[in-house]
């Protein structure tokens, strides 16, 4: 089984969906083209740390989706296994 982890690059929130989870660019180019080179620069940040850093608008959704967050598929294998192996 492959299983992918969205992980963000500031905070460290790792999640198993790519929901909420946003690509932020940098490129660095002169103007006049003068240079030959072009930096760029990619990181995912979740949607609160893009929200802290006037990256993404904060909705009324925000607060009541971090406040009850659906669990994920891997939380209900864990919740099952958990009660079965308690049992
Ligand atoms: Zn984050």
């Amino acid at each position: 089984m492959i299983v992918t982890t969205y992980t963000c690059d500031l905070c460290s929130h790792k999640q198993g969906t790519p929901l909420d989870m946003i690509e932020v660019g940098v490129t660095v180019r002169a103007l006049d083209r003068s240079g030959t080179g072009v930096t760029q620069e990619r990181q995912i940040w979740c949607r609160p740390c893009c929200i802290k850093r006037g990256l993404v608008f904060k909705t009324d959704l925000d607060d009541a989706v971090r406040d009850d967050p659906a669990p994920t598929i891997e939380d209900l294998v864990r919740e099952i296994v958990h009660e079965e192996t308690d049992l």
